[in-house]
């Protein structure tokens, strides 16, 4: 996937690249820099709308989770890049036009071919980027960002006849019919997958909340019913984004992992009550319409390699897992780890699972010093090997808090599990 990134960069570029050869002068340089850079940021920006286009292929392929961060990091490149396009291209022109830096930066944003409306796209980017700075957007609801940063759209839209403007496209008809081919393919893909398909599916399966139970202080599951529930193809594993149509609910979609494998009859998802929406679940009455939309992620048995697998769940993250517990062929075993002993959910549900495929679970009741019949299980190289004997051969399926998930992969690694058979699904976006 990287390598076609990089690929599409190159090709994207290829113009550039043979005007090397004629570029002459300190100006000619200014407008060659801001040319590529121009260029590797138009790209940049197509890829940052592509990559969160929900195509399912590519979220099954590299798992929504990383598709976030590569996202976030191409929102990044664009701000990078396009910040030294517009100060290289200013420099050119203030170069060429002996105008002051000035009456020549006015006169280029006013008269330049859309060059006010690709800054106004730029501001809008930029402030996206600055709403999505982990200490700006701590302090924001998470709702308030997602609106926000649905300016994102229009800084590109903004953005993109501009681009239409410069040496590489303004001449040359396959170039620029190449570049509208790839904005239009996002564009279409944007619209098929985030708007078109939840409609359709909403349609088709009339999900409603069938139940919502207890399952301990704070948890519950959420029990969905509805039609052709088979037809929605999700794997153990996967979540879906659940927008429930209660007051004060509808306006936003979360991500919740089935808890148990979808069936003909109901979906189920278990959820720890953090902030107001997986609070509010508690509340849902029978009958209640949902839309789900997905099936997304890649934590699913086909990223499994090794006949004998580990699950290691921390906290709510055993929601996916106990999916996989039940489904996974081969060897498996879970442990299990949660602060309290009240925070362990579904347990029955795990035993039953345990004793019918004759598989291990390890309880452990504090991520760092908690008990495993008895023993001692802290979250380290050394203990995982004891308590896993030939884990190096193992697949290993981790879900929980960053922090557990962070420390259990380090701990993995030491007992020489490869970064390849390590499958993470972060709930932290
Ligand atoms: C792929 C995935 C699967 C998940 N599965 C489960 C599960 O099975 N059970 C469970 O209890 N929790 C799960 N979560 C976490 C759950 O989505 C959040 O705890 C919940 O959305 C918090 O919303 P809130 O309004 O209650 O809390 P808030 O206080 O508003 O949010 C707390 C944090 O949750 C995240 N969050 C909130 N809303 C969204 C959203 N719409 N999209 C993405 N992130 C959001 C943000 O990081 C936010 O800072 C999952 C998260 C992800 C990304």
């Amino acid at each position: 996937m990287l390598v076609l990134l990089y690929a599409g960069a190159a090709a994207a570029t290829t113009g550039c690249w043979y005007g090397l050869a004629s570029v002459d002068g300190a100006a000619g340089w200014f407008a060659w820099v801001g040319r590529l850079t121009g260029l590797l940021a138009g790209y940049a920006c197509a890829v940052l709308l592509g990559l969160i286009s929900r195509i399912p292929a590519l979220d099954r392929g590299v798992g929504s989770d990383r598709l976030a961060r590569w996202h976030a990091l191409s929102g990044r490149y664009t701000i990078v890049l396009s910040t030294v396009h517009m100060a290289f291209a200013t420099a050119a022109h203030v170069a060429r036009s002996g105008t002051g830096v000035l009456r020549g930066t006015v006169g280029l944003v006013l008269d330049g071919p859309a060059v006010l409306e690709a800054t106004i796209g730029f501001g809008l980017l930029s402030g996206v980027a600055v709403i999505s700075v982990r200490a700006v957007r701590r302090r924001l609801r998470y709702e308030t960002w997602h609106y926000l940063h649905l300016l994102t759209y229009g800084g590109v839209f903004l953005a993109f006849a501009h681009q239409l403007t410069g040496p590489d496209f303004a001449g040359g008809a396959v170039a620029s019919t190449l570049w509208r081919a790839l904005y239009v393919s996002v564009a279409v893909s944007l619209v098929w997958y985030r708007f078109l398909t939840p409609v359709r599916r909403a349609l088709r399966h009339r999900l409603r909340v069938a139940g919502v139970r207890m399952e301990s202080p704070g948890v519950v599951s959420v029990y969905v019913t509805g039609e052709h529930l088979g037809e929605l193809g999700a794997e153990p594993g996967q979540f879906f984004r659940w927008r429930f149509l209660a007051p004060g609910m509808w306006w936003t979609a979360n991500p919740y992992s089935l808890s148990a494998p979808a069936n003909s009859r109901f979906l189920r998802i278990t959820v720890k009550a953090v902030g107001d929406h997986s609070r509010a679940l508690a509340r849902l009455r029978p009958g209640t319409r949902v839309w789900a939309e997905g099936p997304y992620g890649a934590l699913t048995a086909a990223r499994r390699r090794k006949p004998r697998v580990l699950l290691i769940g921390g906290g709510v993250g055993i929601s996916p897992l106990r999916t996989l517990f039940e489904t996974l062929p081969g060897q498996v075993t879970l442990v299990y780890m949660a602060r309290r002993d009240e925070d362990l959910v579904l347990r029955n549900e795990l035993d039953s699972i345990a004793a019918a495929r004759g598989a291990t679970v390890h309880y452990t009741v504090d991520e760092l010093t908690g008990t495993s019949g008895g023993r001692a299980v802290p979250l380290t190289g050394r203990a995982l090997r004891t308590l896993i004997p030939g884990l190096a051969v193992h697949d290993v399926y981790l879900c929980g808090p960053t922090g557990m998930t962070t420390a259990a992969r380090h701990a993995l690694r030491r007992a020489g599990v490869p970064n390849r058979r390590i499958h993470v699904e972060s709930f932290d976006f």
